[in-house]
């Protein structure tokens, strides 16, 4: 079995083939190309106990990751990160099972270093010299220090209002850095027209490359393998680009073709902030695509994507999952991220804590069951956002008193 089953990318509008051991981007239709691999041949070498043995990062997954050569795999340790009970939090919004799947834990503190991890990967494995990308902070970040790891060079354009721990991300990694006084849609024209005028460099733009997608899948991968090779009733997640769902879905498609995951799919649900709902909206229309959504603005930045290249995607995963699509409010998410970190201990980002603000109105609506096995993907660290938290406490003078707290 070699290292990787890749055998070709396929466009997931009309399925055309493309070969995947060139460099790519989008399909001819201007759609995301897909990753296939052999499945058969990996379900007849390969099982479940094989991959228990193996490290404890995504690339135990490898078989169904587009790395051929394992000399090519850059690497800063990402992957299985905890599936968390959360008892009391859980208790206190009705159901007692919930689980969280803490992406703060990864390197960089956000799953975006899962696609960086993948993408830059099979970028220098295919030659690229550089990568560029528009981002709402979090990808940029990762992709430029796992483009320094890969000895690449990263061009990067983000938002002016896009979290300043990013910024300090891109430049401690010596990346290419700009601001732009504008939203991601803005950041990516100019790094689009940069990259036209560049050689070496590839736009890793989302879902504008293949591979990052792969590496993002694998977090279906283990929420399946955490649950002993069993899928939960419901997973929630923010999205935004979209390619957290797309990519679980396609997981637990090939999961199911590998004989790795029997009985029902888990309802998946799409979480937006009411500030920016293009899929939200669309859901609730009934249509296939999103319209770009008009002024959008969250403090959960990496969900501030007003039109995603692959929104068909996600409603599609949504719909024949028989999940469903809701927006929360920036009041509501904030108390929920506090409301976690009183009870559970866990400060988690704020599209995490649009997740928990979901689950507790789909609780409340009966959408959700009280036995519904249900988890949660918290996508980020709650301290890559220390502006979402009001800090209003006394500074004392040397000389004073702690005061005692009254009784009663
Ligand atoms: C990018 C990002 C998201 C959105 O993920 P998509 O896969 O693009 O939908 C959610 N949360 C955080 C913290 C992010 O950085």
């Amino acid at each position: 079995m070699p290292h990787s089953a890749l055998s070709h990318l396929e466009c997931s509008k009309t399925g055309k083939r493309y070969d995947a051991d060139q460099v790519q981007g989008v399909s001819d239709a201007g759609a995301p190309l897909l990753a296939r691999y052999d499945l058969e041949q990996v379900a007849a070498t390969v099982t479940p106990a094989d991959i228990a043995t193996r490290p404890a990062d995504l690339w135990r997954y490898h078989e169904v990751l587009p790395v051929r050569d394992e000399a090519n795999i850059v690497s800063l340790g990402e992957g299985m990160t905890p599936l968390l009970p959360l008892p009391s939090y859980g208790a206190a919004i009705g159901v007692p099972g919930l689980l969280m799947k803490d992406e703060g834990l990864v390197p960089t503190g956000t799953f975006k270093a899962r696609g960086a991890a993948a993408g830059v990967s099979r970028a220098k494995e295919l030659g690229v010299t550089g990568v560029a990308m528009p981002t709402n902070g979090n990808a940029g970040a990762a992709w430029a220090l796992y483009a320094a790891r890969a000895g690449m060079k990263s061009l990067i354009a983000m938002p002016v209002d896009a979290p300043a721990i990013t910024r300090a991300e891109c430049v401690v990694a010596g990346a290419e850095l700009y601001l732009v006084d504008g939203l991601i849609g803005d950041a990516g024209k100019l790094v689009a027209a940069a990259v036209a005028e560049r050689t070496g460099y590839q736009e890793v733009s989302t879902l504008k490359e293949p591979y990052r997608l792969e590496g993002k899948k694998t977090m279906g991968y283990e929420i399946v393998e955490q649950l002993g090779w069993h899928a939960p009733d419901v997973i929630l997640y923010p999205a935004g680009g979209g390619v957290g769902h797309i990519g679980i879905y396609k997981a637990l498609l090939e999961m199911r073709e590998l004989g790795w995951l029997g009985g029902d799919l888990p309802r998946l649900v799409a979480v937006q902030a009411e500030g920016c709902a293009p899929i939200v909206e669309a859901f609730e229309a009934g249509k296939d695509e999103s319209e770009p959504f008009p002024d959008a603005h969250t403090v959960a930045f990496g969900i501030t994507v007003p039109k995603a290249l692959g929104d068909f995607l996600v409603l599609d995963a949504v719909r024949a999952t028989e999940g469903t699509a809701i927006a929360v409010s920036d009041a509501e998410l904030l108390a929920e991220q506090a409301e976690l970190a009183r009870h559970e201990g866990a400060f988690i980002c704020p599209e995490g804590a649009a997740c928990m603000a979901a689950a507790k109105r789909l609780r409340a609506s009966g959408w959700l069951r009280e036995g519904d096995r249900t988890v949660v993907l918290n996508t980020g660290a709650g301290i890559k956002y220390p502006e979402t938290v009001t800090v209003d406490v006394p500074t004392l003078a040397v000389d004073s008193r702690i005061p005692t707290p009254s009784a009663g």
